[in-house]
């Protein structure tokens, strides 16, 4: 199978680093007056000189995303399924190392969640887990789907790296999209946040996309944790990732989430932090990239930020979410896998949405949308 690994081991941190931080107003400047953008073009948006360019890249990725996605916001939430980890993961609150209760949902359980978010209205519905290979593994992804395929129009998964027959197995009960984050793509950093597991493997998970892609699934999430490294770098490191997996797999949709470390139950402080400034420019350097691309903000963010951001380069939202298995009836008061930040309701959430001119889109957006896709 061919993979990223040999493009990424052709790249150097440093230099990509120095590349950046030495970018100049000038070429700043030129990129600017691009119509198409590659991706030293997108390692120069990233730039401490593009900062000054921020308002003019802001209108012009408001711009592309209502060319391409029109004025709509598409709602999703997460339904967690387990707390149940192997992996020691040093900023997050499920890490096999913390003594908290630890939970699998029940079908009754999971069925009672589900109506719970049916009630909010919502219709795509992303499975998270902890990597508990164990007991929270394909045929308990396969039972799950099953029992809520029923119910939601669209199933989205975010659990452990799994092998391309399990995927395939997952494209062939209606998966409609699955997100893995490599979390950082500096390898020695990697090793310092992921001490033990299976998910210390940074290969086996870098690997993952690819076999994501041969298995025919439709859309597939990337992102890093950000605060675990230099944005700037870790953010180049993930668009040669996809300008890759793009190559690759044409015909897979693809998407692109901003987890800011957030705070958690035994978990480190970010050793690098974003600043709301510097995400906003992160964002409209990936829609002045790559207009295709669908961007995704979760409720790690907080109100003031979600809702300027609406109109400048979003396409996806989370909304009312709970980060714990049973989060919303069966068992509320659980550890969250890391704290929210803005807490309102999905109506609520609509509301701004629509007061903003835009429509919130409760499916995937290209059910709704019937503009030109590709
Ligand atoms: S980030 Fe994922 S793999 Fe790591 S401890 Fe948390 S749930 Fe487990």
């Amino acid at each position: 199978m061919t993979t990223f690994k040999p493009l990424l081991d052709q790249y150097s941190w440093d230099q990509v680093k120095k590349k950046i931080y030495s970018t100049r107003d000038q070429e700043v400047q030129y990129v600017l007056g691009k119509t198409k953008l590659d991706l030293t073009d997108f390692m120069m948006l990233l730039s401490p000189a593009a900062t000054a360019y921020l308002e003019q890249m802001a209108s012009r990725a408001q711009e592309i995303t209502q060319r391409r996605f029109g004025k709509t916001i598409q709602l999703y939430a997460p339904l967690y399924l387990s707390n149940e980890c192997q992996n020691i993961c040093t900023y997050c609150g499920f890490s096999m190392d913390n003594k908290i209760k630890r939970k699998t949902l029940n079908n009754t359980e999971l069925l009672l969640e589900a109506m719970a978010l049916k009630s909010m209205g919502v219709e795509h519905v992303l499975l998270v887990s902890g990597e508990a290979n164990k007991t929270v593994e394909i045929n308990y992804f396969l039972n799950a789907i099953s029992l809520l395929k029923p119910h939601f129009s669209q199933i989205s998964i975010e659990v452990q790296p799994l092998e391309q027959n399990e995927y395939e197995l997952l494209q062939q009960a209606g998966v409609h999209a699955i997100l893995v984050y490599q979390e950082t793509y500096h390898r020695e950093v990697y090793k310092q946040y992921h001490p033990k597991g299976k998910k210390s493997n940074f290969d086996y998970r870098l690997d993952t996309p690819d076999r994501i892609g041969q298995a025919g699934i439709h859309k597939i999430g990337l992102g890093v944790l950000l605060g675990l490294e230099d944005w700037r770098i870790d953010s180049f490191f993930t668009a040669a990732h996809i300008a890759y997996l793009q190559r690759q797999y044409w015909q897979t949709r693809y998407s692109i989430s901003f987890p800011r470390l957030r705070p958690a139950e035994g978990s480190v402080a970010p050793n690098f932090n974003l600043s709301d400034k510097h995400l906003l420019q992160l964002i409209c350097a990936y829609r002045l990239w790559n207009d295709n691309l669908e961007i995704s903000i979760s409720t790690r963010e907080n109100e003031a930020f979600r809702d300027h951001i609406i109109p400048i380069g979003v396409t996806t939202m989370s909304a009312a979410s709970k980060t714990n298995p049973g989060g919303y009836v069966v068992d509320p008061q659980a550890l969250e896998q890391f704290e929210v930040s803005d807490e309102r309701s999905m109506e609520t959430i609509k509301k701004q949405i629509q007061q903003m001119g835009y429509d919130p889109v409760m499916k995937d957006w290209e059910s709704s949308y019937s503009g030109f896709i590709y």
